[in-house]
C-alpha cells in the first residue's frame, strides 16, 4: 500500500524527521487559508497522487503570492495529472500539499528498503537527489553509498556518521543530519515500512529538511500495525 507525501511527511515528522512547514488542501478556499497560515512569500503547491515523477509534470509549482496559490491551486484540483509512473490515463488529483517554498541549493537522496533476500533493512544516500535512484543506480552506482541496517541493533550512529561524511555534508551540519537518519531509520523500522524514501533531502542553512516523502508498506505489515 502507498500512502501520499502529506501524509508520510506526517508520520516521519512524529518521528522527530524534519520536514518544511506545510498541509494538505481539498479546496482552493482551504489552499488559500493554509498558505496565509503558512506565512512568508513562497509557497509550493502540490499535487498528492499515487506516483512520483509530479516536478516533471507540472504536479508541483512554485507560488510567489497568495494569488498564485490561488490560481496553481484551482488548475491542480480537479486535473488529470499525467507523469511517467501513472501511465498514460494519468490520476486524478483530489488533494494538494501547500508547503513553504525552500530555497534549495542542492538535493540529496535518502532512502530506506527492505532487503527481502535477507529481511534486513539497506540504507541508501546518494548526493544525486532529484533524480529517480534507479536511474542513478544504473548510471553512476558508485554515488550511492549504503548501510545495512542490524535487525536487533537498529543503525548505529557510526552508520550514520558514516553516510554523513560520504555526502561530504559540511561539519556545521552534520550533527542534525546524523538526527535526522537517525529519526527516519526508527520511522521505518516502527512502522514496518517496506521503504521510505526522502527523495529530495535538502540542507537549509544550518537545517536538514525532507522536501519530498514517500512511504511503503507491506499488506501483512499493516496487518501487524493493527493488531
Ligand atoms: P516528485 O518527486 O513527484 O517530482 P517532489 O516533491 O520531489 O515531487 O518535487 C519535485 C521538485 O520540486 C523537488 O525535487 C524540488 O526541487 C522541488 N520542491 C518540492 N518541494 C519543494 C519546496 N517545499 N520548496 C521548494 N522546492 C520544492
Ligand atoms: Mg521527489
Amino acid at each position: 500500500m502507498n500512502i501520499h507525501e502529506f501524509q508520510a511527511k506526517k508520520i516521519l515528522a512524529g518521528y522527530g524527521v524534519n520536514i518544511p512547514k506545510g498541509r494538505e488542501a481539498y479546496s482552493v478556499a482551504e489552499a488559500i487559508s493554509v498558505a496565509k497560515d503558512i506565512g512568508g512569500e513562497k509557497w509550493v503547491v502540490k499535487a498528492q497522487i499515487h506516483a512520483g515523477g509530479r516536478g516533471k509534470a507540472g504536479g508541483v509549482k512554485i507560488a510567489d503570492s497568495i494569488q498564485e496559490v490561488e490560481e496553481i491551486s484551482n488548475s491542480l484540483l480537479g486535473m488529470q495529472l499525467v507523469t511517467h509512473q501513472t501511465g498514460p490515463e494519468g490520476k486524478k488529483v483530489n488533494k494538494i500539499f501547500i508547503e513553504e517554498g525552500v530555497n534549495i541549493v542542492s538535493e540529496l537522496y535518502l532512502g530506506v528498503v527492505l532487503d527481502r533476500s535477507n529481511e534486513k533493512y539497506v540504507m541508501m544516500a546518494s548526493t544525486e537527489g532529484g533524480t529517480e535512484i534507479e536511474v542513478v543506480a544504473e548510471k553512476t552506482p558508485e554515488k550511492i553509498f549504503k548501510v545495512e541496517i542490524d535487525p536487533l541493533l537498529g543503525i548505529q550512529s557510526y552508520q550514520a556518521r558514516q553516510l554523513v561524511f560520504k555526502l561530504g555534508l559540511a561539519k556545521s551540519i552534520s550533527n542534525k543530519a546524523v538526527k535526522f537518519i537517525l529519526a527516519l531509520s526508527k520511522a521505518v523500522e516502527q512502522t514496518d515500512a517496506s521503504l521510505v524514501e526522502i527523495n529530495p533531502l535538502v540542507i537549509r542553512d544550518d537545517d536538514v529538511l525532507a522536501l519530498d516523502a514517500k512511504m511503503n508498506f507491506d499488506d501483512n505489515a499493516l496487518y501487524r500495525q493493527q493488531k
